[in-house]
């Protein structure tokens, strides 16, 4: 069982960490500016209204950029070294930061068209990341 770290859920994030245990991907959008917003917060970063709605993405994105890892942050992401951190450009605008996933590094490349996928994480938690299209 993958023992790698779980992620922080606050309240303003606990939607996201929901639709993800079901493997869905959701994302904020901002309901005075139209704003689709990544990461999850208590506001909109573009105009600070309060009222964020969260709307099914896409999943579909390319890779904006990226590096190679080769030292393990944790001892539970040996076994992955080496592995791909990625920024993704979303299709719905914003940007995130996400490991592709079943890309050797010789495949990686800025462009990558990829799509989301769900990492189980101790048998409890799925994290969103993303994996090449075709
Ligand atoms: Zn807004």
């Amino acid at each position: 069982m993958n023992q790698k770290p779980l992620p922080e859920v606050k309240t303003f994030s606990a939607p996201y960490w929901s639709a993800a245990r079901e493997g869905r991907f959701v994302i904020q959008r901002c309901k005075a500016c139209g704003a689709y917003n990544f990461y999850p917060r208590p506001f909109c970063p573009q105009c600070f209204g309060l009222e964020l709605d969260w709307l099914e993405a896409s999943g579909e994105g390319e890779v904006l950029t990226y590096s190679v890892v080769y030292q393990a942050p944790y001892p539970s992401y040996a076994p992955d070294v080496p592995y791909i951190l990625a920024v993704i450009k979303l299709k719905e605008g914003p940007q995130m930061m996400a490991n592709v996933l079943n890309c050797p590094k010789e495949a990686i490349k800025v462009g990558l068209k990829v799509h989301v996928c769900f990492e189980e994480r101790q048998g409890a938690f799925k994290v969103p990341q993303f994996t090449p299209i075709g």
